[in-house]
């Protein structure tokens, strides 16, 4: 085939994301190549995915390893990486429960959902601007009527209240919630971080109505946000989390923990998924948790993250009116619709960032990233925020 691999996909690949802005075709830590055969540092981490960057050792020694011993097995059987790795979330939440493996987060989402049904409860509590995914239960609980407007009608019965606001939530939760779903940070929406004591408060409110609170840490969890789970900052303790981004280490995984009681509201031939949780993937989370422990990565994303915010605070640029978020989930809040121009100007320079919204521009870079690659990211951005022009 000829021509380059953007315009391969343009006329290839479904338009459901628009143009690619590259094509790439190599990586290596927070590193990756594009096919001319220019470097650029990651900093949108495949969107908050990679935690240990491209090609680490550990990963692709953990999948060369399984897919050598064991690959693809249903799920009507048991294999040692999916027994262990549920072992060691449950041991990470260090909580007893059960978890079920599907392939991404909205399938994670989805199983929260059907979890959620099991109640013999129908109404769901989520939060405006949410984001859960693009599958048609995923997307009924998506807070964001314009992704939904094409594809009602989608599965009810979801009411969304402002997310943060504990006096909303307390007026729309009732004896008839079924559960209660948020993310501890809106990732999606632009880095937006509740205030503090939210997520204790929806605890209250949840299990003063006996209903489910189910934390979305698709985005935030598995070390993001320098803690296991970001809802373990608060010390709160939800029925249901949903994982699935970083968790496989690139390979495709998600998962949904059920605590406690929940964990058996799902029975035998009520849900499944043949890839999910399978040995190969699972074997790839493992080494993900490993080498988060060993290297000390939480530590890493609290350092690193504090680092960025205080560089880019130090530039003190007249566009920037403030930095949010935890660890290596980060936004950087713009005085207007500037932040897709400023990506385009900061990959023109060698670094990935993405526009989680016009005035925010998202930083999620893999939590092995060096001080170097995040020094050059801040001294490259005050030149760019220079150079943009808010459109
Ligand atoms: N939940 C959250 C919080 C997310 O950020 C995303 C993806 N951006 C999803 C769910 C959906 O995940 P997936 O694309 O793997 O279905």
């Amino acid at each position: 085939m000829s021509g380059s691999l953007v315009s391969r996909f343009e006329t290839s690949v479904m338009n459901t994301y628009g143009s690619p802005q590259l094509g790439l075709v190599s990586g290596s830590g927070a590193t990756v190549v594009d096919e001319a055969g220019r470097s650029y540092v990651d900093f949108l981490g495949g969107i908050a995915v990679n935690l240990l960057g491209h090609a680490h050792p550990a990963v692709v020694a953990a999948v060369t390893e399984q897919i050598s011993t064991l690959g693809h097995v249903s799920n009507l059987f048991a294999s040692p990486p999916v027994v262990a790795l549920a072992e060691r979330l449950l041991a990470l939440a260090g909580r007893p429960g059960a978890v079920f493996f599907g392939n991404s987060g909205a399938e994670a989402n989805e199983a929260a959902f059907k979890l959620s049904r099991r109640t013999g409860r129908t109404k769901i509590i989520a939060a405006e601007a949410g984001f859960h995914g693009r599958t048609m239960g995923a997307l009924a609980l998506t807070g964001q009527p314009a992704k939904q407007a094409p594809f009602l009608p989608l599965p009810g019965e979801v009411v969304h209240v402002p997310y943060g606001d504990v006096q909303a939530l307390a007026a729309a939760v009732d004896d008839a919630t079924a559960m209660v779903l948020l993310e501890p940070i809106q990732g999606e929406s632009g880095v937006v971080v509740p205030p503090a004591g939210y997520l204790t408060a929806a605890r209250e409110l949840t299990s003063a109505h006996g209903a489910l609170l189910a934390l979305d840490e698709v985005q935030t969890g598995i070390g993001r946000t320098g803690y296991w789970f970001a809802h373990q900052a608060e010390g709160v303790r939800p029925d249901v989390v949903t994982l699935a981004k970083g968790l496989g280490g690139g390979l495709p995984l998600g998962a949904m923990i059920a605590f406690d009681d929940a964990a058996t509201l799902l029975g035998p031939g009520q849900h499944a998924s043949t890839f999910g949780g399978n040995p190969v993937c699972c074997a790839a989370a493992l080494a993900v948790l490993d080498t988060i422990e060993s290297e000390h990565l939480l530590d890493a994303a609290k350092r690193l993250g504090e680092r960025i915010r205080k560089g880019v605070e130090a530039l003190d640029h007249p566009l920037v009116t403030g930095v949010r978020g935890a660890g290596l989930l980060l936004g950087v809040v713009l005085r207007g619709p500037a932040a897709g121009a400023l990506a385009g100007l900061l990959r023109d320079k060698g670094f990935l960032a993405q526009a989680a919204q016009p005035d925010v521009l998202r930083i999620a870079p893999p939590l092995i990233l060096t001080d170097e690659q995040a020094d050059a990211f801040v001294a490259a951005l005050g030149p760019a925020l220079t150079a943009v022009q808010p459109s």
